[in-house]
């Protein structure tokens, strides 16, 4: 059996990696656009922040797996079973799994791009080459600003204030990371954040860059700033757009297959056409798009045991998600029901426990005796235990401090 897998990055290098230590034996190719191997995306603000290389953020994808990288696929032939990767020849394969991820969402802002691209000083922050373009120019930069409060705008704030650059967020939302995050855990972010010198400015929008215009009448000169919906001017010389992704769908939709936020799937990660798959951030399963690391790796599990046979029957019904930051003092991890409107269902009860001076925060959601939600920020040590509790459904204790209080750290 011949498997091409489409994309080396999260959910491809998962679903290899699995599809063989669960004993598959097909002949796998996994084509990558990238010009580096698998690597571990989350971990991209570690690179920037100078703390990881490319070796401690490379992911493994089993052994016996042919991996081709810079090689993009162009074309697939779903009724012919075969694809067209860049610089070779149309190729056969028995199943073919899409793992093509997500593109960053440019905002419309006036002065974004000049004739060239991105006006010089803008980035975004998707892939290693984006990281290094990033570092590179933060390396002489004086001010940035972050569009975006979300998680990969915090991530890339607190990577470029570990620079020394004096940073600012500029976020539509009323707090940060609002998707995962209530108002209070967002609260004690931004108050760590501002301990590294990053300032958010909420509730306000980017609406064009400044700068003045380029030598050659088509291009931009490099940005000099950011002005806000509200007439607001931020100074600076870098740009990070962490806008969100769409999922990157443009090989799926011109081969025919049904798309509509992302490449559709059923819970079998089935797309309709003959033989193939789509997981991770590119696909769309029962209405959703997740975006989230955990999600991609839970689905590149659930199909590697399908097709390698050690689970036939095996589904993603989706959605017990994790998204977790762990990176020093904003360590955080949310999981479920974690936002504040979760709150307001009949039957649900929440625990909270909150220690400024540690600068923790966490809470549970309840419905019963069944765990529905949760934050932790500042403090992980009970993760594994909870979220191992969320994941399987299973009833809590009826003592439930010991699951949201640890002795790691305490104070005597
Ligand atoms: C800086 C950063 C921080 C993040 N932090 C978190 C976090 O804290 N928690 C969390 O849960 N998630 C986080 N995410 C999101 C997480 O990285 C994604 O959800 C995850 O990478 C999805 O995995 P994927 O394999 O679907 O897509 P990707 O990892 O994007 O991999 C897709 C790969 O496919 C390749 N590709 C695309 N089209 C083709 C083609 N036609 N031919 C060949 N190759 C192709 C792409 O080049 C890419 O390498 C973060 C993302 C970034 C960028």
């Amino acid at each position: 059996m011949r498997i091409a897998v489409v994309g080396a990055g999260l959910a491809g290098a998962r679903f290899a990696q699995q599809y063989r230590a669960l004993g598959g034996q097909g002949e796998l190719t996994l084509y990558g656009a990238e010009e580096r191997g698998p690597y571990n995306r989350v971990l991209l603000a570690e690179v920037l922040a100078g703390r990881y290389d490319f070796e401690m953020i490379a992911l493994p994808y089993g052994p016996g797996v042919e991996l081709r990288t810079g090689r993009e696929v162009l074309a697939l032939d779903p009724a012919g079973r075969r694809l067209l990767a860049g610089g070779g020849d149309w190729t056969g394969y028995d199943h073919l799994v899409l793992a093509t991820g997500a593109n960053p969402v440019l905002p419309p802002l006036r002065g974004l791009r000049g004739a060239g691209g991105l006006r010089p000083g803008v980035h975004a922050f998707r892939t290693l080459a984006d990281c290094a373009r990033l570092a590179e120019d933060a390396a002489t930069a004086e001010r940035a600003v972050v569009i975006g409060g979300g998680v990969l705008g915090v991530s890339a704030a607190r990577a470029l204030a570990s620079l020394g650059l004096p940073v600012e967020i500029v976020h539509q939302a009323p707090h940060l990371i609002e998707r995962q995050l209530d108002e209070r855990a967002a609260d004690a972010l931004r108050g760590a954040l501002a301990g590294l010198g990053v300032v958010s400015y909420l509730d306000n929008r980017a609406r064009a860059l400044c700068g003045p215009a380029g030598e050659d009448p088509a291009a931009l000169g490099r940005v000099t700033g950011v002005e806000l919906a509200n007439g607001y001017r931020l100074e600076a010389d870098l740009v990070v757009l962490a806008c969100g992704v769409r999922p990157r769908t443009g090989l799926a939709h011109a081969a025919g297959l049904a798309v509509r936020q992302g490449v559709l799937v059923d819970d079998r990660l089935a797309t309709g056409a003959p033989g193939v798959h789509a997981l991770g951030d590119c696909a769309e399963h029962r209405g959703r798009v997740h975006g989230l690391a955990e999600p991609a790796y839970q689905m590149a599990e659930a199909l590697a045991a399908r097709l390698s046979g050690a689970d036939p029957e095996a589904r993603w019904t989706g959605a017990r998600t994790l998204s977790r930051l762990s990176t020093g003092p904003l360590e955080y991890a949310a999981f479920g029901e974690s936002g504040g409107r979760a709150e307001a269902e009949p039957g649900t009860d929440v625990l909270r426990l909150a220690d400024p001076t540690r600068g923790t925060y966490k809470k549970l959601v309840l419905r019963g005796d069944r765990l529905v939600g949760g934050i932790l920020l500042g403090d992980l040590a009970t993760v594994g235990a909870l979220t191992r509790a969320y994941e399987r459904d299973d009833p809590l204790p009826d003592d439930l401090l010991p699951l949201i209080t640890t002795t790691r750290g305490a104070r005597p």
